[in-house]
């Protein structure tokens, strides 16, 4: 499908009619085990002799072709779908480091993979740093001699921070570290890392890919070289997704482009009411010019999406007066569907990440996080009004 344009692709890739008996749609396979011929042909598939189906927790043709459509998107030599966007960053993760490894991390990036990083990986000798990665000379700075991944998060969640990826990866090659993104944010329609030099980019399908808050996965891109050391991890940890989300996110991906046109548009329409209201201190948004990072934001990927995070004056009071006033934005956690949800990052998405470590990386008390959905923008901003008005 190299031919066509994302939008075709996003209909089309990975989803051959051929492969599926002429069916329009790739069908769920909703089996957990595939028949053999003989023993022979199942001693043949399980030494990896012969291509075909052994097991769904191994590889299933529903699952099969939303990694092909999504490596297709990204501009990957292949994908691995996961149960989530966490089981993705664990199996990616760990597939490349040994104890005694070291992990250069962002400060500011989602509270799940924060979890991850300080409390549960250190368990098994995986050291990491965390800085704040908006400038890459602080990367640079935090490497070792035993560092062996560059993790980032661009735009980080909730802050929007943004990471320049050239300039990561540019580090990264001198020192041969892998470097990885969670691209959950931007989605492949905004935001293509493998093209800037990212080694692998994640995602959690969860978010835009999927869209309508109906499913958990995650996704894995990158170099088919990369699969070889990821595959026995995410196989024998159970982690890989199940034929059901895998065809509720191929619906999802179809409609992406349209989708993330709104959601970019929406946001940018919401971004400004909020940054021009009195009761508003401070917005973050990368399509505003007052985001600190707006020209990187602009060279490096091609729209703005869909998340804006903004402070009340009045702080955390009137910040939770707001999130209880709303009556059409959902108060609910995730991101990336066609509602529009609002939530309190400290408490919420953010609230297993220490105090000290969550202000110094700028997700302060009050901060709320929207993620704009595509309804009409003249509903949400008129919901936001009237909340902001009693606060
Ligand atoms: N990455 C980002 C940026 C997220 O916001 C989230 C969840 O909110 C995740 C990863 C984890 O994804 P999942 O909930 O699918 O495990």
């Amino acid at each position: 499908m190299k031919e066509y344009k994302f939008a075709t692709k996003a209909v089309h890739a990975g989803q051959d009619s051929d492969l599926f008996a002429g069916s329009v749609t790739v069908p769920i396979y909703q089996t957990s085990t595939f028949v053999f011929e003989n023993v022979e042909q199942g001693a043949a598939r399980f030494a990896g002799k012969e291509e075909g189906y052994i097991y769904t927790r191994l590889g299933n043709p529903t699952v099969r072709a939303l990694e092909r459509n999504i490596a297709e998107l990204e501009g990957g030599e292949d994908a691995r779908a996961c149960a989530s966007g966490m089981a993705a960053i664990y199996a990616a993760v760990t597939s490349t480091v040994k104890k005694g490894d070291h992990i250069v991390g962002p400060d500011s990036l989602y509270g799940g993979t924060a979890k991850l990083f300080t409390n549960i990986l250190p368990k098994f000798g995986i050291e990491f740093t965390l800085v704040d990665s908006s400038n890459p000379a602080n990367i640079e700075k935090a490497m070792k001699n035993n560092t062996k991944i560059i993790f980032v998060e661009s735009p980080a969640n909730p802050t929007l921070k943004i990471t320049d990826l050239k300039a990561v990866s540019r580090i990264a090659e001198k020192k041969g570290v892998t470097t990885m993104i969670d691209n959950t944010f931007m989605s492949p329609y905004f935001q293509q890392p493998l093209k800037l030099g990212i080694d692998v980019s994640i995602h959690s399908l969860t978010k835009y890919l999927g869209g309508h808050s109906d499913l958990i996965g995650g996704i894995i891109v990158g170099r088919k070289s990369f699969f070889k050391t990821l595959d026995p991890v995410l196989k024998n940890t159970g982690a890989t997704l199940a034929p059901f989300d895998a065809w509720l996110t191929l619906r999802g991906v179809k409609t992406l482009p349209l989708r993330m046109e709104k959601h970019n548009e929406n946001a940018m329409k919401v971004a400004e009411f909020l940054e021009s209201h009195p009761k508003v201190e401070k917005v973050y948004y990368p399509g505003l010019k007052s985001h600190p990072q707006h020209e990187l934001a602009k060279r490096q990927m091609s729209g703005f999406g869909g998340m804006i995070s903004f402070e009340l004056k009045g702080g955390l009071k009137t910040g939770i007066k707001l999130m209880n006033s709303v009556k059409l934005c959902m108060l609910a956690v995730s991101l990336g569907a066609v509602e529009t949800l609002i939530e309190h990052p400290a408490s919420m998405t953010h609230a297993i990440v220490p105090k000290d470590e969550r202000l110094k990386a700028g997700i302060t008390d009050g901060l709320v996080r929207l993620s704009v959905g595509i309804e009409d923008v003249r509903d949400i901003i008129r919901d936001l009004e009237q909340a902001l008005s009693g606060v």
